[in-house]
C-alpha cells in the first residue's frame, strides 16, 4: 500500500470518529435494547439493562449484547466515469439515494454478500469486489436502532448494461461524479462514504489516474 493510501486511511479514520455521537442511547433517548422485554433464553421479563449495549436476565442470568450486524455497499462506475446509485423504495431514508447493498447473510462472506445483493437489486453480476474501507451506522427498522457496521467494496460488474431497479431498489441510474452529492445519500453511513469516495475519485483524476 502507497503512504499516499495510507495517509488518506489515516485521514479518513479521524474525520469518521469526530461525525459520530458515540451514544448507545436511540434516538428517543432510551437504552438500544429497551423493545427486548423478555429474555431471549428463557423468556423471563425481569431482563434488565446491564450496561449501555446489554441486557441480562435476573432469572437466568443470561447476558445479551448489541453487537453491530455485517452489512455491505457496492461501489460501481462504469467505463462513462459513472457510479451507480438506487433509489430507496422502503424506510428507512424511504426516497433518498443509496448505493447497492445490505445485510450479509450468517455464514456468507462479505464478497458473497455484496455480489448478492448487487444481484438482488440491480441485475447485475459482479465479477470483482476489493475492500475499501468500513463505516459505522444505525439502521432503525420497524422503530428498533440496529446497529451496523457497513463495508463498502469496489465493485467491477460483467457488464454494466441492462442494470434494473429490484427489491428494495426503486430506481436505478448512473450519476456522473459531478453530479454525485453526499447529501442527496439519507444514510449517514452512506452519505459520509460518498464524500470521501467523491474525494477518491476526483483526485484520481486530477492525477490522471
Ligand atoms: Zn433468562
Amino acid at each position: 500500500m502507497s503512504n499516499e493510501s495510507l495517509h488518506y486511511i489515516a485521514l479518513f479514520a479521524t474525520f469518521a470518529n469526530n461525525i459520530y455521537q458515540k451514544t448507545y442511547m436511540n434516538q428517543e433517548g432510551k437504552h438500544l435494547l429497551h423493545l427486548f422485554g423478555y429474555c431471549p433464553k428463557c423468556g423471563a421479563k425481569a431482563f434488565a439493562e446491564d450496561t449501555e449495549k446489554s441486557k441480562r436476565c435476573e432469572a437466568c442470568g443470561f447476558t445479551y449484547f448489541m453487537n453491530p450486524s455485517a452489512s455491505t455497499v457496492a461501489v460501481i462506475v462504469d467505463e462513462r466515469d459513472r457510479l451507480l446509485v438506487v433509489r430507496r423504495s422502503k424506510e428507512p431514508a424511504k426516497g433518498t439515494l443509496d448505493l447497492p447493498g445490505g445485510f450479509c447473510d450468517c455464514y456468507e462472506t462479505g464478497e458473497e454478500g455484496v455480489r448478492r445483493e448487487v444481484t438482488e437489486e440491480t441485475g447485475l453480476s459482479v465479477t470483482e469486489s476489493q475492500y475499501l474501507f468500513s463505516l459505522p451506522n444505525m439502521y432503525r427498522y420497524s422503530g428498533l436502532d440496529i446497529p451496523t457496521l457497513d463495508l463498502f467494496f469496489l465493485c467491477k460488474v460483467a457488464s454494466t448494461e441492462g442494470a434494473k431497479a429490484m427489491d428494495d431498489a426503486g430506481e436505478v441510474l448512473w450519476l456522473p461524479w459531478q453530479k454525485v452529492k453526499a447529501e442527496d445519500f439519507g444514510l449517514k453511513s452512506i452519505s459520509l462514504g460518498v464524500s470521501r469516495l467523491i474525494e477518491k475519485f476526483a483526485s484520481a483524476k486530477a492525477n490522471g489516474r
